[in-house]
């Protein structure tokens, strides 16, 4: 992007006055996200783009998306990460740029925000809203994830310790057999838990957002935390929600909406496979029966293409 757009744009992201919504995942592809099939042609001074983005939370409301869309085809199945370049492509909130339509996905919770299936058909944006190198958006991707993995470590967290403070509260004035529930060893013992997994994570955490602040590659550690605290989550709200008894599992009290948000946290940004994935790779190599596997992938995709033209 030229020197040019940064200044108009960085006070206005810095300030909150311009906000993102991010479109990497298709129908067709969410964890391997070197795959995408959205595509983008230069055409004059314009990039038109078309194609499908599914999963793109916050894009009625966003200033502009940061869309990936592929601008040539990759060399190899092992460089199929090459070819995929990132547009910035300014909206007006509450509407869709000219050529794209979008409707929203009925998800289970996370409901602060909407999240949106987007088809593209023709959206056309000046040639110099590139993000980063033309066909090299990928590395950006994977250096974006880092921080976004701790941000949703950070909202697991925030979701475990307020289920964990309600729970306090909870069990120290419910009485059951005449006495608060906070008596009880089983209770105790849930909390004394629940405490111990939230503040790990909360370390671990502090940790790798320092790696971030001081410029060093942290994906190994990054995913670490955003496994780490997105599990602990789920088990700390759903201890939660046991602890409130029947009316844990009522509209009645946040513990239901810690919960069902807590679930999320174990799937965007990455799956807990995901994660599982790249910690094991930093440690042991990649694996060749999955390289065998993301090679065929790729050939059969280049076969189909070729039939159906
Ligand atoms: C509410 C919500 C909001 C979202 N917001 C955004 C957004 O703003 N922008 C955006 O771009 N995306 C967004 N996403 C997409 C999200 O990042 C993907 O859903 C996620 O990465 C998983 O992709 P998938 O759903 O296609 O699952 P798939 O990739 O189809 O995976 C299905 C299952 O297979 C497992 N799996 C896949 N590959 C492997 C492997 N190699 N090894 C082991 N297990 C594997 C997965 O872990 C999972 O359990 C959002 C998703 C949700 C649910």
């Amino acid at each position: 992007m030229s020197k040019e757009k940064c200044r108009k744009y960085l006070p206005r992201v810095v300030s909150g006055n311009f906000l993102n919504a991010s479109a990497l995942s298709e129908p067709d592809t969410g964890s391997d996200l070197a795959s995408i099939s959205c595509r983008a042609v230069l055409e004059g001074d314009e990039w038109v783009l078309t194609g499908n983005k599914y999963w793109c939370t916050f894009a009625d409301g966003a200033d502009y998306l940061a869309l990936f869309a592929r601008t040539s085809a990759p060399p190899s199945a092992s460089k199929r990460w090459q070819g995929i370049s990132c547009f910035l492509i300014e909206k007006e909130r509450g509407k869709f740029p000219a050529g794209m339509t979008g409707s929203p996905i009925p998800k289970v919770g996370y409901f602060g925000w909407k999240t949106f299936e987007l088809a593209l058909d023709g959206v056309r944006v000046p040639k110099d809203c590139l993000m980063g190198e033309e066909g090299k958006a990928f590395l950006l991707m994977t250096k974006g994830l880092e921080g976004a993995r701790a941000h949703t470590a950070a909202r697991a967290i925030g979701l475990a310790q307020g289920a964990l403070e309600d729970s306090i509260t909870y069990a120290l004035e419910r009485k059951q057999f005449g006495m608060p529930i906070a008596e009880y060893q089983a209770i105790r013992f849930k909390i004394a838990t629940m405490a111990t997994e939230v503040e790990a994570a909360r370390q671990l955490l502090y940790f790798v957002c320092s790696e971030i602040d001081s410029g060093r590659r942290c994906d190994k550690e990054a995913s670490m935390v955003k496994y780490f605290a997105s599990e602990m989550a789920e088990r700390v709200t759903s201890e939660a929600m046991q602890i409130f008894g029947g009316a844990g599992y009522t509209k009645l009290f946040p513990v239901e909406r810690y919960w069902r948000d807590a679930r999320l946290t174990k799937i965007f940004e990455g799956t807990s496979e995901i994660q599982q994935r790249i910690i094991a790779n930093n440690l042991l190599g990649k694996s060749e029966l999955e390289t065998m596997i993301s090679a065929r992938a790729f050939e059969t995709q280049v076969a189909r293409k070729g039939a159906s033209k």
